[in-house]
């Protein structure tokens, strides 16, 4: 099974995309933000030392990060491929991931870049919904009535995805997870994908880009 990393900004649809291609491989998703998220809410004390930086719109420490990591990749649903949602977000995480991989011989098999200009992302953000049980995503448009539609609980707009903190995570990712693109081009692992369009759209040419027929 594949391991894979999607790349691209808040709001490009890496959590909408990343439904999909995991249940057509059937690997986890293995999304740094909901681990986080989870951690936050349990108030563990991983939680506790990322909840400031989380709620500015910063980056929350490589080196929590790198732990949190090593414990997943250590449970055994991750044993034959995963894909990777919001991780590596800079380039010292990119190259620890590259050393624990080196390690067991492994490597990664696709960098999947989903591009889309920043209008779009704005927008997108503002828009959307998601549901706090489950962790789908939504446009606001499809849940008109507040409600999951897979699984019925009250939908929610993200604490960070509020306007005030989207610049800033936006402004984050071009400083510091932007330079990921160049570094997986020279690894010659980066398909770009133009993710400005709806989603069918886009995911035909991940799954043309991935080999799913
Ligand atoms: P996300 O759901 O991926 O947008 O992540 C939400 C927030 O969690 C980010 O704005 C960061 O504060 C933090 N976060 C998630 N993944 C990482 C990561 N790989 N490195 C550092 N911070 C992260």
């Amino acid at each position: 099974m594949p391991k894979i990393l999607l790349l691209g900004a808040p709001g490009v649809g890496k959590g909408t995309h990343s439904a999909k291609i995991t249940k057509d491989f059937g690997i986890p998703a293995i999304a740094t933000g909901d681990i986080l998220r989870d951690n936050l809410k349990r108030e563990t004390e991983l939680g506790k030392k990322a909840k400031a930086f989380m709620e500015s719109g910063g980056l929350v420490p490589d080196d929590l990060i790198i732990a949190l990591i090593k414990e997943r990749l250590s449970e055994d649903d991750a044993k034959n491929g995963y894909l990777f949602d919001g991780f590596p977000r800079t380039i010292a995480q990119a190259e620890e991931l590259d050393t624990l991989l080196a390690e067991q011989n492994d490597g990664l098999d696709y960098v999947i870049y989903l591009n889309a200009p920043k209008e779009v992302l704005v927008k997108r953000i503002a828009g959307r919904r998601v549901c706090p049980s489950c962790k789908a995503t939504y446009r606001e448009s499809e849940v008109a009535d507040g409600k999951c539609v897979a699984c019925g609980d009250e939908v929610i707009t993200r604490k960070d995805d509020e306007a005030a903190t989207v610049e800033k995570r936006i402004e984050v990712y071009n400083e510091q997870t932007a330079p990921l693109v160049d570094y997986y081009k020279k690894k010659g692992l980066l398909v770009e994908i133009d993710a400005d369009g709806d989603i069918a759209a886009v995911q035909a040419k991940v799954d043309a880009a991935l080999g799913v027929g």
